[in-house]
């Protein structure tokens, strides 16, 4: 063997020009590690769909004609540090070169370029780095992107991504419907109609997989459906996956966009996040598809184009601030939270309706949609002052879909602003009202979503004005927020003092909600 081509579990990528010629010289490797299922508590569907994917990929490469050497979670050799197996296989197999593509962690990528270094230093062997040939753009081609000393604004990235990359595009290359955004076309609540639409992915069974890892000892959580498994094996699947949603579900992803039920898992969300971030479908196949379902007249231009911007626009966008914010940005914690998770983000039972119905499908599914990650959950989160980077991660570990490029400026950016604002203009909190104008949660939720301060008073109504309260110095000149802080100066001294004092005591017994 001359070259060793590491592949990593979100690397799985079949079009990869790696992959264009076999080379008898070049062996493939990848490895089921200790290491990158034990730096967080994850999901057992996280962990099974990632193997289960891997395992898969690799008998397509080989199918194909190419060496791969497939290191099993059940092997001891999985208890390695990564660079050590690493290092065993150079040795063992006498190659001199080691190729990977670019890791989208940041550890990751620290920890390969730092062993490289000493093993060109010491003439073990040397290597290179190649491009995943995944995203739309480089890792630092934002700062090219935003004048120097500008507001990172999402907007201004993704409109300059729909020109460049020529997307919903008139002959003038002016925004197809005369609007960049149609978002306020997109926020209606769902009232049951049209139904949800039927989920067609594939069933498999990975009950010997899970057997093997539960033998390894990984420690998980939430269920795994190892019978009855729903996340896509390989491209195949994800494109049928993408086809279905194009065809049944975009037309009405738009107008839902922002809804929640109880009554509906996943609403009119593609679902198919997994399938992106390990990178079986390609961002630009994503967005094309939906671009046709558009220009073929059964998606309407408010649905594709409010699906198009979270890939093109928000999707690249958290990568920019992820590089451009590492290392470091996971320990950002603006208002200074402590508070620590209550024991029922284990389990989801608290008796608020809908962050129970959300931490329970997520404990269920391994997914939840980007409102109950964002408007239930991590504004629950906020409004409680729970630690951030013990947030980032709880989400880290239990979505299907996590990884930290795109999981931590969500969490610790958009959802706690606890970079102070440098990815959200405000932070997403809300009071019952908002959760239900856009959900139906709260007719079956013990607590009263009118009430502020009495014993069954919504805990999200007295929260919502003492974290305003408690942090006004750091937000009370953000022009965003001056409603809230106008209607906070005309209550009586009486009632501002029942809310917070209502507030304390429900943050001084977050497991008792
Ligand atoms: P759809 O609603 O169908 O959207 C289509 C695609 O757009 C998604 O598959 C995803 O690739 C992309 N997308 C949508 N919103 C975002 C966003 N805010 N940032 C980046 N991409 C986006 N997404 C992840 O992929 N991994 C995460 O770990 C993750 N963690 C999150 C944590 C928090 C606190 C919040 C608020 C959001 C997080 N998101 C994350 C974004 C979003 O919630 C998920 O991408 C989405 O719910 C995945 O389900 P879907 O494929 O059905 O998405």
């Amino acid at each position: 063997t001359h070259t060793v081509r590491l592949i990593l579990g979100d690397q799985l990528n079949p079009l990869h020009s790696w992959f264009s010629d076999t080379d008898p010289q070049t062996l493939y490797l990848m490895m089921e590690m200790r290491q990158e299922t034990d730096y967080v508590r994850h999901h057992a569907q996280k962990v099974i769909a990632i193997f289960a994917a891997m395992r898969a990929f690799a008998t397509a490469l080989r199918e194909r004609g190419h060496r791969v050497h497939y290191l099993q979670i059940n092997e001891a050799d999985s208890q390695l540090p990564m660079v050590e197996s690493l290092d065993a296989v150079m040795a063992r197999t006498g190659a001199s070169v080691l190729e990977y593509q670019e890791p989208d962690e940041w550890r990751l990528d620290a920890l390969l370029k730092e062993h490289l270094a000493q093993a060109e230093a010491s003439g073990s062997y040397s290597g290179r780095m190649v491009g995943s040939e995944h995203f739309y753009t480089e890792r630092h081609q934002a700062q090219s992107m935003f004048k120097p000393g500008s507001r990172w604004l999402m907007e201004t990235f993704y409109r300059q991504m729909r020109k460049r990359h020529a997307v919903l595009l008139d002959a003038k290359r002016e925004p197809e419907g005369g609007q960049w955004n149609f978002d306020s076309e997109n926020r209606k609540a769902w009232k049951g109609f049209p139904p949800e639409p039927e989920d067609f992915r594939p069933r498999h069974d990975h009950t010997l997989l899970w057997e093997q890892i539960q033998r390894a000892g990984v420690q998980t959580f939430g269920t795994p459906s190892a019978q009855s498994f729903r996340w896509p094996l390989d491209r195949a699947e994800a494109l049928a996956q993408l086809e279905t949603f194009a065809t049944d579900v975009l037309p009405y992803f738009g107008d839902f966009q922002d809804a929640l039920s109880g009554k509906a898992r996943r609403l009119f969300h593609s679902l198919l996040s997994f399938a992106l971030n390990t990178k079986m479908l390609s961002p630009q196949e994503v967005v094309e598809r939906a671009a046709r379902a558009w220009q073929g007249g059964g998606v309407p231009l408010p649905a594709a184009e409010g699906f198009i911007r979270q890939i093109l626009g928000w999707r690249e966008y958290v990568r920019a601030v992820y590089w451009a914010a590492m290392p470091g940005y996971e320990a950002h914690n603006f208002f200074d939270h402590q508070a620590e998770l209550p024991d029922w983000f284990w389990t989801g039972k608290t008796h608020m309706a809908c962050v129970s119905s959300a931490i329970t499908q997520s404990l269920d599914m391994a997914h939840a949609h980007h409102i109950q990650r964002l408007m239930v959950i991590g504004n629950f989160a906020l409004l409680a002052g729970l630690n951030p980077n013990a947030l980032h991660q709880w989400y880290l570990g239990i979505y299907i879909d996590a990884f930290e490029w795109v999981e931590l400026p969500n969490t610790v950016g958009m959802s706690q602003f606890a970079d102070g604002g440098g990815l959200a203009t405000k932070p997403y909190v809300s009071s019952a009202a908002y959760l239900d104008r856009m959900g139906d949660h709260c007719a079956g939720c013990r607590y009263d979503k009118k009430q502020k301060t009495t014993a069954d008073a919504c805990p999200f109504n007295a929260l919502y004005w003492e974290f305003y309260d408690r942090h006004t110095r750091l937000l009370s000149h953000n022009p965003r927020i001056g409603m809230a802080y106008r209607q906070l100066e005309k209550m009586q001294p009486e009632e501002k003092e029942a809310l917070f004092e209502k507030a304390r005591s429900l943050r001084a017994n977050l497991n008792a909600l």
